[in-house]
């Protein structure tokens, strides 16, 4: 299949929508990202990749970064995980606090802001240095010692996450927070910083289109492991937005207010695109776009 010739075919279509949604800027120093950034990359399962526009320009991956955190807990604690958090999709939007309230801080799923709260108390409560050790186990994802944090988003969330911090207090209220609140705060916010490019999102997420090994073919998952996460992903990976994608685009993935998003198809290829402008759900409006034109032009989604 021509990957090349059709994600530049797509990027060329894409690139001229009218529908290009809104920054995020309840994180102010998201809102400064020029808005006409628009890239795209596909890492193949033999490890070709395929890139047009700014592939290779890093942002914030902001929720993309709590698949990764989920990882490396369950790497750590394995299954004990889901005695703390659900596997079920929240119908929600990411910072939703009643359904937390309703069922006695167990958060539906992962891949909402309560939920990887309680991801990130695990990782806090096991990791010596949990800023340094996550983003080791990062690097060590994706072969690339470059990846790190942007500690400029990680201070303006810190001075303007009061919904998360809201979250955590009511997590901690009923017993699923263990750590001090401001410390699992700290580290949520640095994980939501991870700066990535298209093409580093797709070699680090490239496992979960190979059965749980990175490009280096080291075992991250267990292959049910990486399986049960892609399911997480494509049930929960786009909060009230999750059965529109599931309907439209039909893969398991990720999207994060910086405007990123990255999905995945089991033995055959991962995809990250990104453009900064969301729609009303909070995804990246010319991203969904991209990867509903890719699964319709190829006949590769996993239905
Ligand atoms: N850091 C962001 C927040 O907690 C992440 C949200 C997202 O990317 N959907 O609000």
């Amino acid at each position: 299949m021509d990957f090349q010739g059709i994600i530049e075919e797509i990027y060329a279509t894409v690139k001229q929508s009218e529908n290009k949604g809104t920054v995020a800027s309840y994180i102010p120093e998201l809102s400064k990202v020029n808005p006409e950034k628009f890239g795209i990359c596909l890492l193949d399962i033999n490890q070709k990749s395929y890139f047009a526009g700014d592939a290779e320009e890093s942002f914030s991956i902001q929720s993309i970064s709590k698949v990764l955190t989920l990882v490396q807990a369950l790497s750590i604690v394995g299954e004990d995980l889901w005695k703390r958090v659900g596997v079920e999709p929240s119908g929600d939007p990411f910072n939703f606090l009643s359904l937390l309230e309703l069922e006695k801080g167990i958060p539906r799923n992962p891949l909402i802001n309560a939920g990887a709260l309680v991801v990130c108390d695990i990782l806090v409560s096991h990791l010596k240095n949990p800023k340094e050790d996550f983003l080791h186990f990062v690097r060590a994802l994706a072969n690339d010692k470059t990846i790190d944090y942007d500690k400029k988003v990680a201070l303006s969330e810190k001075r303007t996450g009061f919904r998360n911090a809201a979250a955590a207090n009511l997590l901690k209220s009923f017993g699923n927070i263990h750590n001090d609140v401001d410390a699992v705060l700290d580290f949520y916010f640095h994980q939501c910083s991870l700066a990535m490019s298209c093409k580093q999102l797709t070699k680090t997420f490239f496992l979960f289109a190979n059965h749980g090994q990175c490009t280096q073919l080291h075992k991250f998952l267990q292959p049910s492991q990486a399986k049960r996460i892609n399911a997480i992903m494509l049930s929960c990976g786009f909060y009230d937005e999750a059965g529109e994608f599931s309907f439209k685009v039909g893969l398991p993935g990720k999207s994060g207010v910086g405007g990123g998003i990255v999905a995945i198809h089991p033995d055959k290829y991962c995809i990250a695109t990104w453009s900064p402008g969301l729609n009303h759900k909070g995804n990246s409006s010319l991203g969904m776009q991209v990867l509903e034109q890719f699964t319709t032009k190829t006949g590769l989604s996993i239905f």
